[in-house]
């Protein structure tokens, strides 16, 4: 993982990971008629992390059925956020 801040400014930072909050939502999982088996993790996983540079992350971790990308088109990227103060 690269904090996209130091990247931005060509500088060297390692990521200190924080804390996770995770939403608690019911999650759906379900065989289709193919019998493809479907896990839809509808649950928002964040991650709060800090570079050694000090910038401030929030990083949403991918979520993607077990049957992406062939049988099914649920999916959820990484995402990186720099939260500015
Ligand atoms: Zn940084
Ligand atoms: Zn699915």
């Amino acid at each position: 993982m690269i904090c996209p801040k130091c990247k931005e400014m060509s500088l060297n930072s390692t990521i200190l990971v924080g804390y996770t909050i995770k939403t608690l939502m019911g999650n759906i999982s379900s065989n289709d008629e193919k019998g493809n088996f479907h896990y839809h993790d509808t649950n928002i996983s964040t991650t709060r992390c800090e570079c050694s540079n000090g910038h401030k992350l929030e990083v949403k971790n991918s979520v993607s059925c077990p049957s992406y990308p062939n049988n099914c088109d649920y999916h959820k990227d990484s995402v990186i956020k720099v939260i500015e103060n």
